[in-house]
């Protein structure tokens, strides 16, 4: 974890930095270890401080990598206030640039900031640079998301198993929910998605208190958080025989995400793979359709770096693991989308996600 902020302090030094005061809680464990929900850090060449207060003393000794100086709000410094804590500890001498992170900063705690610092101090506005170290997976993570695509795999299979119709989207997301905890996992990555019938045309569509019906397509979306890390799948199911234009959406749908995966390599271009699965859809006459982007990056955030749309200016880099959900949403009638989770290879990838995608009929 000491390698992560070496790789930090180069960005520090690419971006003009000194230092950076990290305050988001993602990143702040990230870079230090700390999963408690009040901590910050300030990283340089030569520097590296934890902040947090009395009720995480015991957390922090045992969670926070050991190259990092800890302090204690309240103890080590009056203020409770952790970037207080951290500048009058922790600042080295001299005129200094000190990063912040801009895009987790609220104004009022930006003048605050202003206010603590020493004249010698210029404060510079950041985004994204620890989200950018966090972008590339090591061994150890991709472990975790493997292990968190197992949970939500098994707790879906397990789930059909037990049959769909004639329950509500309400309870078989709960369903999910409770059973992903049973195997290990610390909740749900987000809010599940269960949707049938037109109401799957809504691509972040709320569970509802309305039974599942027969000939309904029932999407799922839905992943586990195992150690921090998330998983992220969809699959949709026909509840009973579907109707033709349903079965040949779907048809549709799994040819183009099949031809995203293979897409998915280190250079692969985010908007050009984007494209091919979109020009597909475009071209069974859904364009209008499919109005999300293909795919995002997955790790301690459910959604982060890199991106796969229309809109993208990533590269994939070995490391990265994506997502590819492509889906068709026919308003009043009803949705579609199957979603694999892919990490990307020096040469080659490797699919995360088990659950097969031929369309399955469930009772
Ligand atoms: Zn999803
Ligand atoms: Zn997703």
């Amino acid at each position: 974890m000491s390698a992560r902020a070496e790789r930090l302090t180069a960005e520090l030094d690419e971006a003009g930095v000194d230092l950076l005061l990290v305050t988001n809680l993602i990143n702040v464990r990230y870079l230090t270890g700390y999963t408690g929900s009040n901590g910050a850090a300030l990283v340089g060449v030569g520097t590296r401080a934890f902040a947090t207060d009395f009720r995480y003393v015991e957390q922090a000794a045992e969670q926070v990598e050991p190259t990092y100086a800890r302090l204690i709000a309240g103890v080590d410094n009056p203020s409770h206030d952790l970037p207080t804590v951290l500048t009058a500890a922790a600042l080295p001498d001299g005129d200094l640039k000190v990063g912040f992170e801009q895009d987790h900063t609220s104004y009022a705690a930006y003048g605050k900031l202003r206010e603590l610092m020493p004249e010698r101090i210029e404060l510079v506005g950041l985004s994204g640079i620890v989200e950018k170290l966090r972008r590339v997976k090591d061994a150890g993570e991709i472990e975790k998301i493997t292990a968190a695509t197992k949970i939500a795999d098994e707790a879906l299979e397990a789930l059909l198993a037990g049959g769909i119709v004639g329950k509500t989207e309400r309870e078989l997301a709960l369903a999910l929910e409770h059973d992903m905890r049973l195997r290990g996992a610390s909740g749900p990555s987000f809010d599940s998605i269960v949707a049938s019938g037109a109401h799957g045309a809504l691509p972040h569509a709320v569970p509802r208190d309305v039974k599942i019906e027969k000939g309904q397509l029932v999407t799922f979306d839905w992943g586990a958080i195992y150690d921090g890390y998330c998983s992220d799948c969809t699959r949709t199911v026909a509840a009973g025989e579907p109707g033709p234009r349903e079965r040949e959406a779907y048809e549709l749908v799994l040819g183009a995400q099949m031809i995203g995966v293979a897409e998915i390599c280190a250079g692969g271009d985010g908007k050009a793979i984007d494209r091919a699965v979109r020009d597909v859809i475009d071209g069974a006459g859904h364009k209008e359709h499919f109005g999300h982007g293909l795919g995002h990056g997955v790790g301690l955030e459910i959604h982060e770096a890199p991106n796969l749309s229309p809109r993208s200016t990533d590269t994939l880099l070995p490391g990265d693991v994506v997502t590819v959900e492509p889906g068709v949403y026919v308003p009043g009638e009803f949705g579609l989308r199957i979603e694999d989770l892919i990490v990307v290879q020096e040469s080659g990838t490797k699919i995360l996600t088990s659950i097969p995608k031929a369309l399955r009929i469930v009772d």
